[in-house]
């Protein structure tokens, strides 16, 4: 990185100078990268939390269980209680219990989704006559017959519609590669049945946020989302009405930042998360860049 690039970054620098009372975060590229906590992480969180402040993770993927999270988070020094972790199948299952809770669902998705709509109650069945919604999801166990089941349900009985946990097109690995994922289901289907998507209860959809707000019990204008993706989860925030800060410690340089269109723009760019606090309290609480 040259010198231009570090002055591009400083310019675009711009932190908040309030507090919030609930904190909404990604978390890889924004807490952790890989194996490890980015550099301000631990204190800002555990500050966070002793201030009292709500403070929730998310994550796009339905595969995972929230424990898988709440160890990862927990090895890495921040121990979370569940409930701060929500995952699309968390949004899927409460976007269901909110807005058609008598329905049957036929889930195309893995164990973890399967397990929290039968812990909801919600009705799931196989059979094409009788699926109200189709559930599209990130399925590492997809057939052609579950494809088949969703279509019929979809096209030929003509009473399905087609939601999904998330529609990314892959799930990124490190060093580079990927996976297949909800989107190739999602398009899939639409294809067959020449029939839209009507619901996507993850990123950067607002269904996500407005799910998560109404289990928080918190408004918009009291919440911030952190993360450091432009079209996913800062999106989100955007499209929700909610103040939002970009991280330059993932995906997104100050260079793609700086091109990016004006009405996709966050209200605060962070070199460093804990810049979430506002200066004034830095001073209070002694921080600075050289410790965290
Ligand atoms: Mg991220």
């Amino acid at each position: 990185m040259g010198s231009r690039a570090v002055d591009l970054a400083s310019d675009l620098v711009k932190v908040p100078q309030r507090m919030y009372d609930g904190y909404i975060f990604d978390m890889d590229g924004t807490i952790y990268l890989g194996s490890d906590l980015l550099p301000g992480a631990h204190r800002l969180i555990v500050k966070l939390r002793e201030l009292g402040k709500r403070v929730v993770f998310l994550s796009n993927n339905p595969t995972r269980d929230v424990g898988m999270y709440v160890d990862k988070l927990t090895k890495l020094g921040l121990p979370t209680p569940a409930e701060e972790i929500v995952t699309t199948v968390f949004t899927t299952t409460q976007w269901i219990l909110q807005n058609a809770p008598d329905a049957v669902v036929y889930p195309i998705s893995e164990e973890p989704l399967i397990r929290s709509l039968r812990e909801a109650g919600i009705k799931i069945s196989e059979n094409p006559e009788e699926i109200d919604i189709v559930i599209a999801s990130y399925d590492r166990t997809l057939t052609w017959k579950k494809l088949q089941i969703g279509f019929e349900a979809m096209w030929y009985h003509r009473r399905a519609k087609l939601i999904c946990t998330n529609a990314d097109h892959f799930c990124p690995f490190p060093g580079g590669r990927g996976e297949v994922d909800a989107g190739a289901v999602v398009s899939a289907l639409e294809d067959a049945t020449q029939m839209k998507l009507a619901v996507n209860c993850g990123k950067p959809s607002p269904v996500m946020l407005d799910t998560i707000m109404n289990v928080m019990k918190l408004k918009t204008e009291q919440c911030i989302t952190t993360g450091d993706r432009l079209y996913t989860e800062i999106k989100m925030g955007i499209d929700s009405g909610m103040d939002t800060a970009l991280v330059f410690t993932g995906e997104t340089t100050p260079e793609i930042l700086a091109g990016w269109p004006a009405e996709g723009q966050p209200t605060y760019a962070l070199d460093r998360i804990d810049r979430l606090i506002p200066p004034n309290l830095w001073q209070e609480f002694g921080w600075t860049d050289g410790n965290d």
